[in-house]
């Protein structure tokens, strides 16, 4: 295959570049068209144009936020790729069908064929909802990666167009499939954004709308955090300062494009509530390492020809920077693309909708590779990123200290000091989260209430230490003597509480009767060597409640107490 690329200029340039080239009208033919003038008459031209040369060709096009001519950033061009392959046939298809996943499934019925091995999609970019393309897209061709995007009108938010040669739509997509035994397909994505900070909850969202973070409404949180006002919110700190989250392992980004008059914020595409999010900022080193690795890869494996589709907020955070990602990938192979409003991207054999990243793919027919390795994105950090990468390890190191700090104290809340068991707090939330348990699932559970005997006359005749250590003694035979599943705590000054799980009466006792005879023997080589327990055992009943089941557990114990005492007693 082979690809050339046009820098449309005026009427007539078309045709003198086909014929300059030699490239002919056939069914092997894509021709794409990346256009910065976002007007129908201009697009109708072009159109003409490639009518009155080409019959047989499949031409897609779409408006842009920027256009990429051999791996170069333009503004207000127009751009044409050609690609011509050797064995691929290309079939195309435009829906202006309003609904996203109606416009999805037609499409995709125009395009199928059983070897397809790749789609080029372009849809408008203020209608079409990217993911429910996708998702009509993916029930068709399962796992046949899908590249392109959504067209750009450069921020005006006007108005967007997809097109073919003969069709126009600003509501709609058009696509392209290759079909063919045989392509090499790779593809890259880079993000280039840095997640800061800690992770919140979704707790309020609809599509793509966030209403409230933590509990809290969502603008409050960015005001908060930011430390701004709503007004000097929008557009450049929530464009500079997108949420970042994990989805299938991926790193997804969405920046906010507006806040609602209910106080929501609408995104550039879905947020689930109940998925975790940060704030990030852009790190240019990392989004430059990130294109180093994929110069490399598309260099080492067979690529005739690339294209790439790039979120339009990059060329606004980086300026004429935004380059660096796709101008050392024409020394690889021709690239042409465009800036988007969203992309479609194909990661670990599944179909994404993405914000914000870089994506570009590189295409072979043929078997050979480049492997020379002559040129480089060279760039050593410069001061200025070195200082910004201190700051955002600083950010996200207080981050994890509080982190874990947390972790420690809510471990240590939840402790009695002495024995290191369970606190009586801890244990009420394990007892209450049982009983949801039995009756959810009707499976039976145990409870065992043990109190140290004659405990006072332990501490007028030994001392008070020698009675803590009786007690960290108790402590130590209950990690023994019960299971793993088991839970046991300090209930009070020389009380134990333990809860089995999945126990009948009879079992529940049988462990009683052991922890009673542990007991005994545990300290038997003790200097107090006279310790005994008294043991209540009682098994979850129908109906039962917190208070319920610890005063059968605690009046089965006393029971014992007044029988004489290391004695087991159920109820
Ligand atoms: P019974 O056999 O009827 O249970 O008699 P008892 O002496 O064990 O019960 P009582 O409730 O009369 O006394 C409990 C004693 O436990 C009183 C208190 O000083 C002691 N105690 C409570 N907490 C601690 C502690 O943390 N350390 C020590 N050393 N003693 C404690
Ligand atoms: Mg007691
Ligand atoms: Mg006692």
């Amino acid at each position: 295959m082979r690809t050339h690329n046009l820098l449309y200029r005026r009427e007539g340039d078309i045709k003198r570049f086909v014929e300059e080239k030699g490239i002919e009208d056939s069914s092997r033919l894509l021709i794409q068209v990346f256009t910065g003038v976002p007007e129908r008459e201009h697009i109708e031209k072009v159109q003409s144009e490639l009518r009155s040369l080409f019959q047989k060709v499949g031409v897609i096009g779409t408006t842009t936020g920027g256009e990429i001519f051999n791996g170069r950033v333009y503004e207000n061009t127009t751009v044409l790729s050609f690609t011509s392959f050797e064995r691929a046939e290309v079939r195309t298809a435009l829906s202006s069908n309003p609904v996203s996943v109606q416009a999805g499934r037609e499409v995709s019925e125009t395009l199928r064929d059983e070897n397809t091995k790749l789609l080029f999609l372009f849809a408008d970019g203020l209608y079409t909802n990217g993911d429910d393309v996708l998702d009509a897209v993916n029930e068709e061709f399962g796992s046949v990666p899908v590249v392109g995007g959504l067209a750009g009108d450069n921020f005006a938010f006007k108005g967007t167009y997809v097109f073919t040669s003969e069709e126009l739509t600003d509501r709609g997509i058009v696509g392209a499939s290759i079909n063919t035994d045989r392509l090499h397909v790779n593809t890259h994505y880079n993000l280039g954004w840095v997640p800061v900070g800690r992770e919140m909850e979704v707790t309020r969202a609809e599509g793509n709308r966030i209403y409230e973070i933590e509990g809290k409404p969502v603008v409050d949180l960015y005001r908060e955090y930011l430390g701004t006002s709503a007004g000097e919110l929008l557009p450049h700190l929530a464009i500079e300062f997108p949420l970042v989250l994990e989805r299938d392992g991926v790193l997804l980004a969405r920046a906010c494009l507006g806040v609602a008059e209910d106080r929501s914020m609408l995104y550039t595409g879905d947020i689930r509530q109940g998925e975790r999010v940060r704030f990030s900022i852009w790190d240019t080193g990392v989004m430059l390492d990130s294109a180093s690795r994929n110069l490399n890869t598309f260099r080492l494996n067979p690529s005739e020809s690339i294209f790439v589709y790039t979120c339009l907020a990059r060329k606004y955070l980086m300026g004429k920077e935004v380059e660096v990602e796709s101008k050392y990938l024409q020394n690889v192979a021709p690239t042409s693309g465009f800036l988007t409003y969203g992309e479609f991207y194909n990661y670990e054999g599944r179909n994404r909708f993405m914000n914000y990243t870089f994506t570009a793919v590189s295409l072979s027919e043929g078997e050979s590779a480049r492997k020379e390795e002559d040129y480089d994105i060279h760039k050593k950090p410069d001061k200025e990123l070195v200082r910004f990468r201190a700051l955002v390890s600083l950010v996200n190191t207080i981050t994890k200290e509080l982190k874990d700090a947390n972790t420690k104290l809510e471990k240590l809340a939840e402790r009695d000091e002495l024995t290191g068991l369970y606190n009586r707090r801890k244990m009420l939330s394990l007892l209450k989260e049982q009983l949801r348990k039995a009756e959810r699932y009707g499976k039976s559970f145990c409870v065992l209430m043990a109190d140290i005997d004659n405990f006072k006359s332990i501490n007028d005749t030994y001392g008070h230490q020698a009675g803590d250590e009786v007690l960290v003694g108790i402590s130590t035979v209950l990690k023994r003597s019960l299971r793993d599943t088991d839970m046991y705590s300090r209930w009070g000054g020389e009380e134990f509480l333990v809860i089995m799980p999945e126990t009948e009466l009879e079992g529940g006792v049988v462990v009683a009767e052991k922890l009673r005879v542990e007991v005994l023997k545990f300290f038997s080589k003790k200097p107090v060597s006279d310790v005994s327990v008294s043991v209540g055992v009682t098994a979850y009943r129908e109906g039962d409640w917190v208070e319920s089941l610890l005063s059968r557990a605690d009046r089965a114990m006393y029971t014992a107490k007044h029988r004489g005492k290391n004695l087991v007693v159920t109820f």
